[in-house]
């Protein structure tokens, strides 16, 4: 995720809680909890969803014991004796789904996700295989990212301190279904491009969105290629899901997964959408002026102060997503060269 310098035409009504299991309720029968990530996007906010009969939380935190400790003292504290009945995750990264497995054990409850999401979450739960598949490591290679920089972030990706086992059995959400839960109608809005079937709930009577990491209000939020799947066009995905978002009323409140709830969806929808069409501007020029250069050159060209093994990681799979779309859309070229990487210039 790269932080955006844009002007904040975003209205924040609301003073987040912090990170120590106090909560700030958003409407009646919402309410939003921050848990703390140890990295430097610091929290994530969680929300929880107040029916007759139980709660049903959405996202987890990360797999961590004062995450486990802060949902404790949520539930002993916050729930008005009423039980939790489901636990909800927007999409698999660990920060939403890292403690799945963790509540629906302890509160042996059902989890809810889409088909696309569950699936990833039980392939994130396996190590990554060692040594790295020659599929994957061709990815890398065809990139252009020297040996120096993929060995360290193996070991990164070997050596990830919140892997979380997942449920064995889920309910699953389709985009278009409606969950009643207390007196509101959700409906799921499905978001692709950051991940695969990533769920945003929209309640239209009230005008309220749990937005996950579709509409975060002050970072874009990663939209990468991925090894698994080199060919794909995540923006292409990204892109139309916004469209879809932008459909919502003007008068939103969009409660995301990482900074403030806020209102202004249409001119956020906006700014993400200029945000890219900057970023595409800016890798085309770069494929101009460099032609015949690589994804990991184009990546320092888009991140040029990338400091982790994982940021490389990171910044790479959005470096050619954007390479990617702006191939698919004809505007610049790919061929493998003589030491098998590909190399990009304009077409002409
Ligand atoms: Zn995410």
């Amino acid at each position: 995720m790269a932080p955006d310098s844009l002007p904040a035409a975003l209205d924040y009504p609301l003073e987040p809680p912090l990170a120590d299991g106090s909560v700030v309720e958003v409407a009646p029968g919402i309410l939003w909890a921050r848990m703390p990530m140890p990295m430097s996007l610091d929290h994530i906010n969680v929300y929880l969803l107040r029916a007759d009969d139980g709660w049903t939380l959405v996202d987890t935190g990360l797999n961590t014991e004062a995450v486990r400790r802060l949902w404790l003292h949520i539930a002993a504290t916050h729930l008005e004796g009423l039980p939790v009945k489901a636990v909800l995750c927007t999409h698999y990264h660990y920060d939403h789904a890292g403690l799945a497995h963790w509540l629906t054990g302890h509160f042996k409850v059902p989890l809810y996700m889409t088909h696309g999401e569950y699936y990833m979450l039980r392939m994130a739960s396996l190590p990554p295989s060692d040594p790295m598949p020659d599929a994957h490591r061709d990815f890398f290679t065809r990139a252009g990212m020297p040996d120096a920089v993929m060995a360290p972030m193996m070991e990164a990706l070997h050596a990830d301190p919140f892997l979380a086992p997942a449920p064995l059995a889920f309910r699953r959400l389709r985009g278009g279904d409606v969950l009643e839960i207390g007196a509101r109608r959700w409906r799921v809005v499905i978001g692709e491009g950051h991940s695969p079937e990533h769920a945003c709930l929209y309640c239209e009577d009230d005008r309220i969105l749990v937005a996950g990491d579709q509409l975060l209000p002050r970072i874009s939020s990663n939209v990468a290629v991925t090894c698994v799947e080199p060919e794909a066009n995540p923006l292409q995905l990204w892109l139309e899901s916004l469209d879809r978002l932008d459909e919502l009323a003007a008068d939103t409140l969009v409660l995301p997964s990482h900074q403030r709830v806020y209102r202004g969806l249409h001119a956020r929808v906006q700014q993400l959408r200029e945000h890219h069409a900057r970023e595409f501007d800016k890798v085309g020029a770069y494929v101009r002026e460099n032609p015949d250069c690589t994804a990991f050159e184009a990546m320092m060209c888009m991140f040029p102060k990338l400091r982790s093994p994982m940021d490389h990681l990171l910044g790479l799979g959005e470096a050619i997503a954007h390479l990617s779309w702006l191939r698919y859309a004809g505007t610049i070229r790919r061929v493998l060269d003589d030491d098998g990487r590909y190399t990009f210039s304009i077409m002409k």
